[in-house]
């Protein structure tokens, strides 16, 4: 039985019908195994006059998240490295922020979208992650490494929103509070720009999670330079698929724009992303570019950085600064991927 892929009434669904016991078993069975990684099984109280049964189970549960076989640890920023049964592998970051975990997770090995400032771009798609081997990466981060992950970013390897199938279900079975009980609003989902991922985002049920959308252009010129994504779903599109999704309250579209030198880094870029957000309910995080080796891309000078964010200031921008957490351990935005330490796309 593959729990990771299941919420609380899948397995109970499955439960009753492998053992035709009903949820007075299958719920504290399901509470143990997500809420603290589901060792000594046989020393539930339920399973005080079945000890045959606890080890029926003991033997029945996969818990495939994989084991971690690498991690580094910069700052408090810790990257680790999951082994999936095929020996591909991916990874995943922790990030202390205002005294809670942050998990960024990966949804695929490698991506499709090719966007030229990101290291896993330059993979390609190897395959996309099973509902079990994203939720995996958060238990393997609460059971194994022990810290205690309360937000959930899907900001990892990969375009969330190429694998729905794997991440809508994934949210249910990350947000089922008799499991891992992350809340929808402290999940995000953050997208190149798949219009119709976007819209069927939007279509979940329950409450929906945050929306953040790598932008990093201030016009479809530049954008589609940066990101082949944008010449088949150009920005005005992508605006009116924003300004559709639905947002919890006190919720806003997050959008990320890495600075990039030479770039995307002059006054009227600034003007021309500020009249992009301005019928947006928008929070925009600058982000210097952290260039990997062999990168034709230049990270922004901090005077470069600094000019930016003023005239965005003074279009009244708001806009947050972002620092580069990890960059040492290549945990750093587009760094995630490279064979030698990490992997991903646009991580904070
Ligand atoms: S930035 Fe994100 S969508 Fe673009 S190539 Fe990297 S992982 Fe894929």
């Amino acid at each position: 039985m593959k729990i990771l892929e299941q919420t609380h009434d899948q397995f109970a669904d499955a439960f009753l019908r492998r053992y035709g016991k009903g949820t007075h078993y299958s719920t504290p069975v399901y509470r143990h195994v997500m809420q603290t990684g589901g060792t000594g099984l046989d020393r539930l109280p339920i399973f005080s006059q079945m000890p045959e049964l606890a080890g029926r189970l003991q033997r029945d549960l996969v818990l495939d998240a994989g084991p971690v076989v690498n991690q580094v640890e910069d700052h408090g920023v810790i990257k680790f490295v999951t082994r999936l049964a095929d020996g591909l592998e991916i990874e995943s970051v922790v990030i202390p922020m205002f005294r809670r975990f942050t998990l960024c997770v990966s949804s695929q090995v490698g991506c499709r979208m090719g966007c030229r400032f990101c290291r896993t771009g330059k993979m390609g798609l190897m395959r996309h992650l099973t509902t079990a081997e994203i939720v995996g990466q958060v238990f393997a981060a609460r059971h194994r490494l022990g810290v205690d992950v309360r937000n959930v970013v899907f900001m990892g390897m990969g375009e969330p929103l190429d694998n729905l199938e794997s991440v809508l279900p994934a949210i249910r079975v990350l947000g089922d509070q008799r499991g891992l009980d992350i809340a929808r609003r402290h999940m995000t989902v953050s997208t190149a720009g798949l219009i119709d991922g976007i819209d069927r985002l939007a279509r979940i049920d329950g409450a929906p999670v945050n929306l953040a959308i790598s932008l990093n252009a201030p016009n479809d010129a530049i954008r589609s330079r940066l990101m082949p994504v944008n010449r088949a779903m150009p920005m005005a599109d992508l605006q009116a698929a924003l300004r559709r999704y639905p947002l919890s309250r006190k919720g806003a579209i997050f959008v990320e724009y890495v600075l990039i030198e030479g770039i995307n880094d002059q006054q009227a870029h600034a003007q021309a992303l500020a009249r992009y957000l301005a019928p947006l309910n928008a929070k925009l995080n600058l982000i210097p570019y952290n260039p990997a080796p062999g990168s034709d891309l230049k990270a922004p000078s901090p005077s470069t950085y600094e000019r930016f964010l003023g005239w965005l200031v003074a279009e009244r921008v708001f806009v947050r600064r972002r620092g580069e957490k990890g960059g040492r351990i290549m945990a750093a935005c587009g760094q995630l991927g490279g064979r030698e330490c990490c992997a991903s796309g646009t991580c904070l």
